[in-house]
């Protein structure tokens, strides 16, 4: 295909994989009205989990795509981790909030993987936008000047499709990582561990629904309750071990702690996985970019690496939006990588940090100090907000994660943004300020709404702008228009939009 093609390449994204990541990132940009192409190589959504826990931010997004309400019929709140020792005594209770936290969602859930990738498929057949098409195995992806070409096999015939941009959302083996000019930061974390999915055949109430971390230094092993009869378990492998040795029955019933027989429940899937810690070194080269696996990849114990994957999502639509609907620059996307990878960071040392606790930490003191080095054993969720964002120069603000306050008809923040930025000030200077045009940004007076201005109270701001994906943008003290209209002012420039005369520039 030549360059005269670019100006009307035949969709606005390509997204490669439909993982929970590009399933999430296909719902969003649907929900935006963008053209997208989604090719998946297999037939059907994998019937088996993966993961089996997700926090309030992965929870807040599937929100903002209409489809909270339904996943959370279908998971469960998660009260936390009991750690015992190699005789099953306790060791430490490291119980989970059981209220709704400030984005307006519990902290922690558990869920079944098929569930919810079946919700997101539901999703997206709602979204006229989004045209999916399913056993497409990607082949190869170039970049031209203001297009991307995706070539694919369908149906045993070789075809392509361009698009401004393509999205490599295609887990670990990414094809489209592959074309660009990007290999893996490797962060050392590598360990063998079995994971046994197994659904009880009568009930086991003595089970409990904590999770169960066995720090036996010989055999770490973990036990999830999941929803309705699904029970995971994963043991640690020695390096002797081979994956034939292990999946054999006579090796696993024994090792199921707290323990089961089978009589009581039936292996659904035995599967022996590397758990490695690995960050892209490029997320972003011309029209391709990578999200998800395909960018990160870590170990399971901190139940993070989908949720990575969905924060990703919802931090690049935007700015594909941004670029494709608000008229946008281009160079909006170079934030992708910074803001993303460096974030994508801290989830993976600490989840190799908890890892190396459940292989070492044999007495309570030791795990009690690992877990909360202050004594207080309270279970606190990593609630990081971005290490490096764009913003107003300066700004302590920028990259917070906002709270979701309910306004005073009774809306929730995010709802009554439908994928737009609030600018939050009060009274009279929103009115003086140049405000971008309401397909780009809702205006909040907080002194119309009490959880808005108990949020600024308690922030200690006058004005601040909250972003699409529930970032903050930027914040100032004062709540005069002046400064509202820097903050404004600030989110024009970041955008490469051009400001109406009269600006508060
Ligand atoms: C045992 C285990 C437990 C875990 N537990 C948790 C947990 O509790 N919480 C959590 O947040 N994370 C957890 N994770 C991590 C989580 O499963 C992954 O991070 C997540 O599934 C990644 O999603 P993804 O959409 O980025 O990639 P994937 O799920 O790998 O999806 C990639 C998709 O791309 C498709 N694809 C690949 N190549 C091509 C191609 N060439 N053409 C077309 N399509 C292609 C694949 O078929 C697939 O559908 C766990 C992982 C493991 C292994």
């Amino acid at each position: 295909m030549n360059e005269t093609v670019s100006a009307k390449a035949d969709h606005d994204v390509v997204i490669v994989g439909l993982g929970p990541t590009g399933a999430t990132l296909a719902n969003i940009l649907g929900e935006y009205g963008l053209d997208v192409l989604v090719l998946e190589r297999e037939e059907s959504v994998y019937p088996l989990p993966r993961a089996v826990h997700f926090d309030d931010e992965a929870m807040r997004v599937f929100q903002s795509i209409g489809l909270a309400e339904a996943i959370n019929r279908d998971a469960r709140v998660n009260v936390g981790t009991k750690f015992v020792d190699s005789n099953m005594d306790l060791m430490l209770d490291w119980s989970r909030p059981q209220e709704i936290g400030p984005l307006g969602w519990h902290p922690s859930y558990r869920f079944h993987q098929p569930d919810l990738e079946a919700e997101l498929n539901l999703g997206l057949a709602d979204q006229d936008t989004v045209t999916l098409v399913r056993s497409a195995n990607v082949t190869a992806v170039i970049d031209h000047d203001h297009h991307v070409t995706v070539s694919y096999e369908h149906d045993g015939a070789a075809t392509s499709a361009s698009a401004r941009y393509v999205v490599g959302t295609d887990g670990a083996r990414s094809v489209v990582r592959a074309s660009m000019d990007s290999g893996w930061e490797d962060l050392g974390f590598k360990e063998r561990w079995l994971v046994i999915d197994v659904q009880l055949l009568q009930p086991r109430p003595d089970l409990g629904d904590f999770t169960i971390q066995t720090c036996d230094k010989t055999r770490p092993t973990t036990y999830v309750r999941c929803p309705r009869d699904w029970r995971r378990w994963e043991i640690s492998l020695k390096p002797e071990e081979t994956a034939e040795m292990v999946t054999e029955d006579s090796f696993i019933w024994p090792k199921l702690r707290p323990s089961i027989t089978p009589q009581e429940g039936a292996i659904r899937r035995k599967a022996v996985y590397s758990f490695e810690s690995k960050l892209a070194t490029r997320w972003r080269e011309g029209h391709r970019l990578i999200a998800g696996d395909a960018a990160h990849l870590m170990p399971p114990f901190l139940g993070q690496g989908m949720c990575t994957g969905i924060r990703d999502a919802a931090n690049l639509a935007w700015k594909l939006v941004a670029i494709m609907k608000w008229g946008a620059s281009d160079t909006i996307l170079d934030s992708y990588e910074m803001e993303r990878r460096d974030h994508a960071r801290i989830y993976i040392e600490t989840a190799v940090n908890v890892g190396e606790m459940m292989n070492s930490a044999e007495t309570a003191e030791a795990l009690t100090h690992a877990v909360s080095p202050d004594g207080s054993a309270r279970m606190q969720s990593i609630n990081r907000g971005l290490e490096r964002a764009i913003g107003p120069a300066d700004d302590s603000f920028s990259g917070m994660r906002m709270p979701q306050p309910v306004l005073a008809d009774g809306q929730r923040l995010s709802d009554a943004m439908q994928g737009r930025f609030a600018i939050i000030g009060r009274g009279a200077a929103l009115q003086v300020c140049n405000l971008p045009s309401s397909m780009v940004a809702i205006a909040v007076n907080a002194d119309e709404h009490d959880e808005m201005d108990s949020m600024l109270d308690s922030l200690g701001v006058g004005a601040l702008i909250v972003r699409p994906d529930f970032y903050c943008f930027g914040g100032q003290v004062d709540a005069d228009g002046n400064a509202l209209g820097r903050l404004v002012t600030a989110l024009h420039q970041e955008l490469g939009l051009h400001q109406a005369p009269g600006s508060n520039a």
